[in-house]
């Protein structure tokens, strides 16, 4: 059953380096989307994050390109600097087996001017944002006429952001004879509706929601509206989870939310679209470095990022579109453990549980809300705490020498450090809380290459 991708003609450099990234049967958006790819459809591909959506347009778009010809040849959209730079990261794996190929990532947050120089030297694909991609069409840095392949990633949420008018701006930039690649988890009306105008005779695909029964438990409880938040709390109390998103329908709501929790001693963070790009960052890195167990988010700022290891998603409200429903759950119960999903929905929000049983063609039950035990407070305490310091790649540092100062002259142990994520001008440190201190006394005088350095916990 499963399609290996030596079955397709790639080249031999290309299967060698599928095979040393450990990738030898395909994903189901790729058995399907690929071929008509390499043949040079357009394409419409409805897939769920974390399927393999890079790959399926990455391998077919590197295959067109001409080495020789240093125009840019193919251009990725992304909604948010941070999916630009996971889909960059993953071309470049993918393009190894060629040589010489450039990718250059334009995305806003970053300086202009050095774009503008790397944009000389020619690049053969574009990564990046709408907003910073009409910049330099507007400056007339980028030039799109020799552009081969247009791939519009993660398309619902660039609408969600507003991008719609931006992204058809940059396509009148770009030659008809492009082949044009939209991938999208969802496929509202709008769209349908750009489709219609941007892609030509595309062939469509669309990977069914997995069957998720098994490996993540759904559980139901109706609420009152004044109740929604108390049955929050119970549901931490109950389920005592250790790492929890709880997906709020608005921004206003995802901050309540958050509010609500914290003043309930339960330490959350809350992403939103609101955020600046840099307190994204710090929200996604405390996250993933344990040092907070709960993140109260929006399905917009929460799309696409692949967050690991997920206890339970809770759905403070029902969401309408029942294939948002599965995106959100979807986050749980990955790599085969099993995931907890819990939804609250009030009386008013009871069509949307009818929609979603009708739509999953399944007979979810109602559970009681006395089945909650509230005799416990929430326990669970991340075990890490996070220290930002003002020094990041920009200052030619690396993991291992942050690492290295703490194990070395700081009198860490290494089982004391947790993740370290670099930034250009900053960087986070996971630490198990019981040694903030130790690490924090340190660095009052303590160095990293030869440099004082500014500490703060987070
Ligand atoms: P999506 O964009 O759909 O969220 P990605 O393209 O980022 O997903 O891929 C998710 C992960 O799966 C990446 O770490 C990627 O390296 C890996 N991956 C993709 N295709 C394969 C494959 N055929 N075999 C094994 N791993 C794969
Ligand atoms: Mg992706």
């Amino acid at each position: 059953m499963q399609a290996l991708f030596s079955s397709l003609p790639f080249s031999k450099a290309q299967l060698t380096n599928l095979d040393s990234l450990g990738y030898k049967t395909m994903t189901a958006i790729q058995a399907q989307a690929i071929p008509a790819t390499l043949q040079g459809k357009d394409l419409i591909a409805q897939a769920k994050t974390g399927s393999g959506k890079t790959a399926a347009f990455g391998l077919g778009l590197l295959e067109h390109i001409n080495p020789r010809f240093f125009g840019a040849q193919a251009l990725v959209l992304c909604p948010t600097r941070e999916l630009a730079d996971q889909v960059a990261k993953e071309l470049r794996k993918l393009a190894r087996s060629i040589a010489n190929i450039k990718l250059l990532v334009l995305c806003g947050g970053q300086s202009f001017a050095y774009q503008k120089a790397s944009l000389r030297h020619g690049a053969h694909i574009i990564v990046g944002t709408p907003g910073r991609i009409q910049d330099h069409l507007n400056r007339e840095t980028l030039n799109l006429k020799g552009l081969k392949t247009l791939v519009l990633d993660e398309a619902d949420r660039m609408l969600d952001m507003g991008f719609l008018e931006v992204i058809e701006a940059i396509i009148k930039e770009t030659p008809k004879t492009r082949q044009t690649l939209l991938f999208s988890a969802t496929y509202p009306n709008a769209i349908k509706k750009m489709c219609l105008g941007v892609l030509h005779d595309p062939v469509t695909v669309k990977v069914e929601t997995e069957h998720l029964e098994g490996t993540i438990k759904q559980a139901f409880y109706q609420v009152k509206a004044f109740q929604r938040t108390d049955i929050l709390l119970a549901l931490f109390e109950h389920y005592q989870p250790k790492s929890t998103v709880v997906f709020c329908q608005t921004k206003i709501q995802c901050r309540e939310v958050s509010q609500f929790l914290n003043q309930h001693k339960i330490e959350t963070l809350a992403l939103h679209g609101d955020l600046e790009q840099r307190d994204r960052d710090q929200v996604l890195a405390c996250f993933s470095n344990q040092s907070c167990s709960v993140l109260v988010a929006t399905d917009v700022a929460a799309r696409g990022l692949d967050i690991k290891s997920l206890d339970v998603v809770i759905n403070f409200e029902l969401p309408r579109d029942p294939e948002i429903y599965v995106h959100r759950i979807g986050r749980t119960g990955r790599a085969g453990a099993t995931g907890l999903a819990l939804s609250l929905f009030t009386d008013g929000e009871k069509r949307r549980f009818d929609v979603l049983k009708e739509a999953h063609n399944e007979d979810y039950k109602v559970d009681e809300l006395d089945s909650l035990t509230r005799d416990k407070p929430f326990k669970v305490r991340p075990t890490m705490s996070t220290i930002q310091i003002n020094m990041g790649r920009k200052n030619k540092i690396r993991v291992g020498d942050i690492l290295g100062a703490l194990t070395g002259d700081g009198g860490l142990k290494g089982s004391e450090i947790g993740k370290i994520n670099l930034f250009d001008l900053h960087s986070y440190i996971a630490i198990d809380r019981m040694a903030t201190q130790k690490i924090l006394s340190y660095f009052v005088t303590g160095k990293i290459k030869g440099r004082a350095v500014r500490a703060r916990k987070l």
